[in-house]
């Protein structure tokens, strides 16, 4: 959980980075275009000015030639104001024109202010030429002049002005535009972010549905419980993990399926188990075959067991069959195997014994059973034993059978008995 939150966080922070690199890169380009606007705007203020310089200008010829002068200060003033204005707008036209915002009607209008930077030096030169000439001849020549430039300036500079005035109001019209579309895509980069926020949430916690399925499966293992699988739903890393998980279970349960064929006790006597048994018997009768000799088995079942497991519990059924493995053991020799059979059947081989040296043995032990006080039991525990020997057979299922029909009559003939063919207890 903690894991996840840190990535989440990480994310959310690349997510922050990446939406105010989107919002700050468009925003820089609109403020781009809201500067070129500026620039323009101030490329039609400054026209105006020269318009206004360049008509004061146009005046003055008038009156010079009406015979009325004008004083030098009011021509300088006008003069130097221009020159002004023209470097104003050749530096805002080079600005438009730098971040290649230009268009056609940028372009005919840059021409313009072009045309007029060339023409107006001209006229100001016969101007100043006719303010300081002292031949009249030579000086009403060069205000002819100057008259007919400006005269097709002033055809020009209406020309101009309404170029201006649309352009004017079409500078005006596209700056709020430009601010309000700015704003738009800051909004937008603000949606953006929100829905990554959310997406990311949703990847990383809600995609991660399906490992919390694996918790009780987990838990499971945990206990030592192999035999559960994990359906690996339909994700496809959730199933990645589900195969991985269930070939490794597969290899502990086949892992403990062979150390279980590898045991040969009882876990809960500790006498040996039937696997043992089965193994032991065939062993004694290939050896009895090889060398001629004998030996004897006994079938050692508890009577009425059920009945004790019912009155007082499988725990104390339990017990009690503790108890008889421990007085069968006191009663057999070292050489003598014992092993759990089934529930509550023992099998005890005697190498090298007939049978009939076992009937001592057998009647003995069902004696001392008979008479054991067994620990959380009212009533006594009585067992019935069937007996045989290897006598004239060559395979441990005839024994057995042998065995087990001894101990099938011992039972019908009231229990509590032994029974061995051809020997009556
Ligand atoms: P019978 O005298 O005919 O042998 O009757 P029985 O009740 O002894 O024989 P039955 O085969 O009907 O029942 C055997 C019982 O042994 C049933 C089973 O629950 C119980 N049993 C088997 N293994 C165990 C065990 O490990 N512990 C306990 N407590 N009981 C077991
Ligand atoms: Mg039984
Ligand atoms: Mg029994």
């Amino acid at each position: 959980m903690r894991e996840r939150l840190k990535k989440y966080i990480f994310l959310i922070f690349i997510i922050s980075i990446i939406s105010y690199g989107i919002s700050e890169y468009y925003s820089r380009k609109i403020e781009g275009e809201v500067e070129v606007y500026k620039q323009r705007n101030e490329i039609v203020y400054n026209t105006y000015r020269v318009l206004y310089h360049m008509t004061a200008i146009k005046e003055v010829l008038y009156t010079i030639q009406y015979g009325m002068f004008q004083s030098d200060y009011v021509i300088k003033e006008h003069l130097k104001e221009l020159d002004e204005v023209i470097e104003n707008l050749s530096r805002e036209i080079s600005y438009v024109f730098y971040t290649g915002k230009d268009d056609d009607l940028f372009r005919s209008y840059a021409h313009h202010v072009e045309v007029i930077a060339n023409l107006s030096p001209k006229i100001i030169e016969k101007v100043n030429f006719i303010l300081t000439h002292q031949e009249e001849n030579i000086k009403m020549e060069a205000l002819k002049e100057a008259i007919e430039g400006g005269e097709g300036l002033e055809i020009f500079f209406y020309e101009i002005d309404d170029f201006l005035d649309t352009e004017n109001s079409r500078i005006t019209e596209s700056i709020p535009l430009l601010i309000l579309k700015a704003r738009r895509i800051r909004n937008l980069t603000g949606i953006l972010f929100f829905i990554s926020v959310i997406i990311t949430a949703y990847v990383m916690f809600y995609s991660c549905k399906g490992f919390r399925g694996m918790s009780a499966f987990i838990k499971s293992i945990k206990g030592g419980d192999y035999s559960c699988k994990i359906d690996g739903n339909n994700e496809a890393c959730v199933k990645l993990v589900a195969s991985g998980f269930n070939t490794v279970l597969g290899k502990i349960k086949e892992g403990e399926k062979e150390s279980e064929s590898m045991t040969i006790t009882d876990p809960l006597t500790g006498v040996y188990n039937r696997r043992y048994f089965d193994l032991r018997i065939h062993e004694e009768i290939n050896r009895c075959v090889r060398y001629s000799t004998i030996f004897s088995i006994s079938m050692i079942d508890i009577d009425h067991f059920k009945q004790i497991n019912d009155t007082f519990g499988h725990q104390v059924g339990d017990a009690v069959l503790k108890e008889v493995v421990m007085l069968i053991k006191q009663n057999i020799r070292d050489t003598d195997i014992v092993a759990r059979y089934g529930g509550e059947e023992f099998m005890v081989i005697y190498p090298c014994t007939p049978r009939s040296g076992v009937l001592t043995q057998v009647e003995r032990l069902r004696t001392i059973i008979e008479a054991h006080k067994f620990a959380d039991l009212e009533g006594q525990v009585t067992v019935s034993i069937g007996a045989a020997d290897s006598a004239g057979k060559s395979s441990p299922e005839q024994i057995i059978q042998e065995a087990d029909s001894s101990l099938y009559a011992a039972k019908r003939n009231g229990r509590n008995r032994c029974v061995i063919v051809g020997i009556t207890a």
